[in-house]
């Protein structure tokens, strides 16, 4: 399938789950994570019209950057370790998966203007899933006040593997529900006006619930 027929699809998704919940289809951003995919595809999406990209590897982030640098809006929305730091702070505007103090540290040093991180939340509990318990996030948050590089631009969460969309939607509105605790600190860098949820599976539930940012893979790229 060509990227451009899957976007006009996902269009129409977006459109009618907007709608559904009474907001601004332009108010959501398509991220695609191209992290599957070659070189190519990902510039096949960025000439379908897509101007975010998404990675989870410093490598595939470098070598899709070389190719396509400017022309995208770049993401990292994996668990970013943080020797990596230093080899793509320099391309990303957005780092999904903010989760400990080492990493704003991190970051911050490296960073030679302001980064929009979002603080990744484990909202399902899952074992396997990354990101801060809930009831972490406002101190971690609040610790962040000293680096002048991080701006707290939302929250991300990645839903649990599962078809039940009465669980996928109370990970979403939980998420929903931290950023306005977030949002009534009023902390000058943490405005937190985003949300990143949904991918392939669940972004139409996602944006019911508020998303402003949803990462999507497979239904927008393919997975090879
Ligand atoms: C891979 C990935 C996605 C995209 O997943 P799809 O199901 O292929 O849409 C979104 N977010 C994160 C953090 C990912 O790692």
């Amino acid at each position: 399938m060509k990227v451009s027929d899957n976007l006009a699809k996902i269009k129409t998704q977006i459109q009618e789950a907007a709608i559904r919940a009474g907001r601004n289809p332009d108010d959501i951003k398509v991220i695609a994570v191209t992290k599957y995919v070659s070189n190519e595809r990902a510039e096949e999406a960025v000439e379908a019209g897509i101007l975010d990209l998404g990675e989870n590897r410093d490598e595939g982030l470098n070598g899709k950057y070389e190719r396509i640098g400017d022309r995208a809006v770049w993401h990292f929305i994996g668990t970013m370790q943080t020797r990596k730091v230093k080899s793509v702070i320099d391309k990303v505007d957005y780092i999904h998966s903010l989760d400990r103090e080492s990493l704003a540290k991190e970051i911050d040093r490296r960073a030679s203007r302001k980064v929009n991180c979002f603080v990744q939340v484990n909202v399902s509990g899952e074992e396997s899933k990354h990101g801060l318990e809930p009831d972490e996030v406002i101190p971690f948050i609040k610790s962040l006040s000293g680096y002048e590089n991080i701006r707290i631009c939302g929250l991300m969460t990645m839903a649990p593997f599962t078809e039940d969309k009465d669980v996928l939607r109370s990970c979403f509105r939980k998420l929903a529900e931290y950023q306005k605790y977030v949002q009534a600190l009023k902390l000058p860098y943490a405005p937190c006006t985003e949300l990143s949820m949904g991918m392939s599976n669940d972004f139409e539930i996602a944006i019911e619930e508020g998303a402003t940012m949803i990462r999507i893979g497979t239904a927008l790229v393919g997975k090879e």
